[in-house]
């Protein structure tokens, strides 16, 4: 499973989408295994359309949780 500093959520409001690089995104044509930071720089949201930089990481530098310390 991928770590939580690996996996990136969607910070929109009522998004809350999760990309997790195990599972890439099949309908985009993202194998499995496709690291966030290598996602085309044109990919969206599945659920929202946001582009990638209204993504954070779960844990880790950059991620919400940080911020708050
Ligand atoms: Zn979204």
């Amino acid at each position: 499973m991928a770590r939580a500093e690996d996996m990136y959520q969607c910070q929109t409001v009522d998004c809350g989408f999760v990309y997790d690089p195990d599972r890439g995104d099949r309908r985009r044509k993202i194998p499995a295994g496709t690291a966030f930071a290598d996602l085309p720089d044109d990919w969206r949201c599945p659920s929202c359309g946001a582009g990638k930089k209204l993504f954070r990481p779960l844990a880790g530098e950059g991620s919400v949780v940080a911020e708050q310390g």
